[in-house]
């Protein structure tokens, strides 16, 4: 008998975005359930069929097997289906993508069945496991299953079921757990029988099985396993892992890349030509990305000085960049263009450096900007790549990862093609930067150095990065000697610095909130961190002081009562966002860092927003 197992593996899950290649100790989640599958021995071969090349790409790296499915599939025994339609198989078991520790002593229970007196009659198999708790029992969200004597399905459903008429009668409750052993013509009569009306109003696929007649054989499997369906599922899981593999799993070194050519000093933008001539390629432009702030200011633009077929193409910074806008701008690249560019150059803000870093990348990367939101997703080089800021602050000149609005979440391609391969740090550009923006851009430095200060990761490195940096922000931001054009040039170095300081350990609370707010609100970086400091007396009591004295002296509005009007979902969206950020938190609070910012914490400190 040829045993395999499928895992079907989704990109877009709806309740946690992503999931499948969040971080699960060093390994995406996916990667981890394949290795958990393979090592069970049970199986001739084990297979990730998906609909994502960035899964499908991570499998192949890691030395798995993959299949990509052709088609849109409603559901995992679809995609299964497909996959399984021309292969020489018997038994094929699927394996659910977001269940990495899958345990072997309920795969073996489940194929057991199959070497049973009735085997012959089965066309399925499935486990089942005991339930005690009436609150489990009666959760929709966990779907119970009652058996005849032969211990086959006679029904699942969100209710509880039998319902006890009688509160106290002895009833064992089993709750039904999504792994299933086919016989292949099972499976592929399942693609093609329709849906009927009980699968549809429960929601529950196996009740198609039932509905056409077919036998499932439920086995009991008691062990427990950490299904990731939440961002809390996934610290669980963090912990269980770290817990069983103490030494694999710190992130206690890293071995990133810095800025390898950075050129500092008032009218430095003038070198930009002759920077720029040895990288032109041939016929290949470079392309310009430039705020659109500067299109009516001449004389910058002037300073450009376009060569040949080179392009400027100006930018709006009003919104925080989104992974559609990255996927617009290389398509229009290419279509504009036969040669790859010679570089691109980001002329701006934040906003601006973090498109033209992701624009690059996306240049020599296949797919959408969405499929690289992650931690060391891009596998080519980007096309060479310079930043030049107008606004001091977020240190996105100098960091290894690009923020990104994507369809399902906020997230930076953090790769070592991230980062520029030259900097221009020009002080003079940052003239006209308004009042208030000035602030609030200046404020991230400050955060990112009191977060990175204040945190459980940091180290000597880190600290020397950060304390330069917050000593030159109390300079430019509390003191009272600087000449403009001096605290100028001291904050594009304390922006440096603070982007540096971060580099090796990690931003913390403020930011983890500020991209929840961002997600739902487009509450911009600068002025969401601002508004979240505000509140964050418990976690930074003096630089939260420190921040209203700073508010108070250059007379700046910190806007409030931002979260009094939002709908449950929402605020729960938001608490999402802000919780999936697992490194922030860690960092911020610690390994217990759960106990200490829940749910309702977290809506509390919102709700005064
Ligand atoms: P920004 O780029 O959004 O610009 C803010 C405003 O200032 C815009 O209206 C812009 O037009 C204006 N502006 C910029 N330079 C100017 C100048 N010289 N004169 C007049 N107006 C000027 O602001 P930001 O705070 O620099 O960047 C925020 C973005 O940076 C966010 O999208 C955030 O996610 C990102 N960020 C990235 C990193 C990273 O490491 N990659 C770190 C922190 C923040
Ligand atoms: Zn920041």
């Amino acid at each position: 008998m040829k045993i395999i197992a499928m895992i079907p593996a989704r990109y877009g899950a709806s309740r946690f975005p992503g999931k499948l290649m969040q971080d699960l100790g060093g390994k995406p989640v996916i990667v981890r359930t394949y290795e958990a599958a393979k090592e069970t021995e049970l199986f001739d071969e084990v297979y990730v069929v998906t609909d994502s090349d960035v899964i499908f790409q991570e499998i192949e790296m890691n030395g798995g097997k993959a299949i990509m499915s052709k088609k849109e599939h409603d559901c995992g025994s679809d995609r299964i289906a497909e996959a399984v339609e021309f292969m020489d198989v018997d038994i094929v078991v699927n394996v659910q993508g977001d269940e990495p520790f899958t345990s072997k002593e309920g795969l073996e229970q489940v194929l057991r069945v199959f070497d049973g007196p009735d085997a012959e009659k089965i066309d399925l198999a499935s486990l089942m496991t005991e339930i005690h708790d009436w609150k489990e029992i009666s959760d929709p969200n966990c779907v119970k299953v009652i058996v005849d004597k032969e211990s086959f399905a006679l029904y699942f459903s969100r209710s509880p079921i039998p319902y006890p008429r009688d509160k106290n009668a002895a009833m064992q409750y089993y709750k039904h757990k999504g792994i299933y052993a086919f016989r292949k013509q099972a499976i592929l009569d399942f693609y093609r029988l329709p849906m009927r009306s009980l699968e549809a109003v429960e929601k529950i696929e196996c009740i198609r099985y039932l509905e056409y007649g077919k036998n499932i054989k439920m086995a009991i499997s008691n062990t427990q396993g950490i299904e990731i369906d939440t961002p809390e599922d996934l610290v669980r899981a963090n912990k269980v892992l770290k817990e069983s593999k103490k030494e694999t799993v710190n992130n206690k070194y890293r071995n990133f890349p810095m800025v390898p050519k950075v050129v500092f000093g008032q009218g430095c933008f003038d070198q930009l030509s002759s920077i720029l001539a040895p990288q032109r390629k041939d016929k290949a432009p470079f392309i310009f990305l430039v705020d659109k702030v500067f299109k009516k200011e001449q004389a910058l633009i002037d300073r450009i000085n376009l060569r040949f077929n080179d392009k400027l193409i100006f930018v709006s910074s009003e919104e925080e960049p989104k992974t559609t806008q990255v996927d617009q701008i290389v398509k229009d690249i290419k279509a504009e263009f036969t040669f790859k560019p010679s570089g691109i150059i980001g002329i701006g803000g934040g906003t601006i450096l973090d498109l033209a870093k992701a624009v690059s990348i996306m240049l020599t990367n296949k797919g959408s900007a969405a499929d690289y939101q992650g931690w060391d997703l891009v596998k080519t080089k980007a096309v060479y790549h310079v930043g030049v800021p107008t606004i001091s602050g977020t240190g996105a000149e100098v960091s290894r990862t690009t923020v990104l609005t994507g369809p399902v979440k906020k997230l930076g391609i953090n790769s070592d093609f991230t980062p520029f391969d030259q900097v221009i740090l020009d002080p003079d550009l940052t003239v006209g930067v308004p009042k208030n923006q000035w602030f609030y851009t200046g404020m991230d430095c400050f955060i990112h150095c009191v977060e990175s200060l204040n945190g459980t990761f940091l180290n000597a490195f880190s600290q020397s990065y950060g304390e330069k940096a917050y000593d030159l922000c109390m300079e430019i931001f509390v003191g009272e000697e600087l000449s403009e054009e001096e605290s100028r040039g001291k904050l594009m170095m304390a922006s440096w610095h603070g982007g540096m300081s971060i580099a090796y350990s990690q931003v913390g609370v403020a930011h983890a909130m500020s991209y929840g707010l961002s997600y739902v609100l487009g509450t911009k970086h600068g002025i969401g961190n601002c508004i979240v400091f505000d509140h964050l007396e418990e976690f930074y009591p003096k630089d939260v002081i420190l921040f209203k004295k700073m508010v108070k002296k250059h007379q700046v509005e910190i806007p409030k009562n931002l979260c009094s009007n939002l709908s449950e979902e929402q605020l729960e969206t938001m608490i999402d966002i802000a919780l999936s950020l697992v490194p922030l938190w860690e960092n911020a609070l610690g390994d217990n860092w759960e106990t200490i910012m829940t749910r309702e914490k977290l809506k509390a400190l919102y709700l005064k927003m």
